[in-house]
């Protein structure tokens, strides 16, 4: 193909444009542009290829009611999306299925394996290698009691090709000043990191999409017909055609399948963060998880953002002010010096009912690609997206099997 239309410019479909452009297809990419709307503006920073195991697991579902919001947990449903969720919510428990869930364990695996090397060379291909910090992360645990439930399940679990091992002392001595009393424990994770921050690095990717040649259009995708050509119709009125189209627009993807014709159940799994300018976080203190108060603290270039919560609900939903509250004082409470009017963001996780991203395309339209669904790990696996769907518009084998993330699997 020559030419192709990306709908949708979150982390996902930036990296596709830039690895499509790059590849000499004619790219070019829709977004309405408002950069806040997207996951990719406000998730926690972590690449993370040790988190292999989908969340639609037996175990999750009966940890729930001890996670809920209620109970002090991140778990929440938006009582007014119930029509939204319930549905979801059958094809969830489903997919949890222990023959499911090992498919779908495997599915990760083989993505994950290569999102770190995946991340380096966009990041290459960028031209700022400093973008991805490969310094791993760390999950800390406060009390004895929360240390030894922690590290008994973290020794059962499976972290792919990632490993951990348990925190030094002079690695725990690092949060002194940084938190009000060092941890107990804490584990050390090596294969991943972060990035240097999430909206520069979406940034930084599309400009050099631009810089190749690749045209990116502010407007939102009203219809899309598959042609050929493919033609996608704007809410400006224009429209625009292309050989293929390639559809990543993250929690909204279900919204823009449909106009294919094709179900994808995709619901927004919303979080939140608040981010303070001023910090005392090392630069080159890695992303924290703080397990017992289910915050991930993760220090960017210019400020320290803290995330958290499992929402599920409409994409487009304002934000609930009690999470940004329990959120500042969960940040409070572990002493961190945080700005006390922080910036707040809400934003939605893209979230498919197996938690196994879309990636391929489309069996009876063979010129409709997707790239969507990647829930959690978004930005830990654009990169390595975007190289499959670049072997798939240039005629080349991706580097694993696409059989699992098909998304006619949802019938
Ligand atoms: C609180 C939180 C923390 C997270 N932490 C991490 C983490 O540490 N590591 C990690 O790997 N992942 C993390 N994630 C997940 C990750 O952020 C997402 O999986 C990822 O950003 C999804 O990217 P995307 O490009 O698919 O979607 P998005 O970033 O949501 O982008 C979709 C874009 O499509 C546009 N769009 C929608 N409809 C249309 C239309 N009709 N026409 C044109 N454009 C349209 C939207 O405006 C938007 O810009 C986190 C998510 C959250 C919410």
């Amino acid at each position: 193909m020559k030419s192709i239309l990306i709908i949708g410019g979150g982390i996902v479909g930036a990296s596709c444009a830039l690895r499509l452009q790059a590849a000499g297809v004619q790219s070019t990419l829709i977004d309405p542009g408002d950069p806040k709307r997207g996951a990719s503006y406000g998730n926690a920073g972590h690449l993370g290829p040790e988190q292999v195991s989908p969340w639609s697991a037996w175990g999750n579902v009966l940890r729930a009611p001890r996670s809920s919001f209620g109970a002090g947990g991140p778990l929440d449903f938006r009582w007014t999306d119930v029509a939204l969720w319930t549905p979801w919510s059958m094809r969830f428990l489903a997919a949890c299925d222990p023959a499911r869930f090992a498919r779908g364990r495997e599915a990760l695996s083989a993505l994950l394996e290569q999102s770190m090397p995946a991340w380096q060379r966009i990041a290459d291909l960028v031209g700022k290698p400093e973008m991805v910090l490969p310094h791993g992360h760390f999950t800390a645990w406060m009390t004895p009691e929360g240390a030894e439930r922690g590290l008994k399940a973290f020794a059962k679990a499976n972290w792919g090709t990632s490993s951990y091992r348990e925190a030094s002392a002079d690695e725990l001595a690092r949060y002194g000043g940084v938190l009000s009393r060092l941890p107990h424990a804490a584990v050390r994770f090596t294969g991943g990191g972060q990035v240097s921050d999430p909206q520069g690095a979406r940034e930084a990717i599309l400009a050099s999409c631009a810089e190749r040649g690749g045209e990116i259009v502010k407007d939102s995708a009203t219809n899309v017909s598959a042609g050929p050509p493919a033609r996608v119709t704007l809410a400006s009125g224009a429209a625009r055609e292309a050989d293929a189209v390639l559809v990543s627009a993250g929690a909204w993807s279900g919204r823009v399948m449909a106009m294919l014709g094709v179900h994808a159940p995709v619901i927004g799994e919303r979080g939140y963060h608040i981010q303070s300018p001023e910090t005392n976080w090392p630069r080159d203190l890695p992303t924290t998880v703080f397990d017992e108060h289910f915050v991930v603290l993760s220090r960017f270039t210019s400020s320290l953002r803290a995330t958290s919560f499992v929402e599920f609900g409409s994409p487009d939903a304002p934000g609930d002010e009690r999470k940004w509250r329990r959120l500042q004082s969960r940040v409070a409470g572990l002493g961190v010096q945080f700005s006390p009017a922080p910036q707040r963001w809400v934003g939605s996780r893209p979230s498919l009912p197996d938690f196994v991203p879309a990636i391929g395309r489309l069996e009876r339209a063979p010129n409709v690609l997707y790239a969507f669904g990647h829930a959690h790990l978004g930005l830990t696996e654009a990169p390595i997206t975007s190289e499959v769907i670049c072997a798939l518009a240039t005629g080349r084998a991706p580097a694993f099997d696409l059989a699992p993330f098909r998304v006619e699997r949802f019938g």
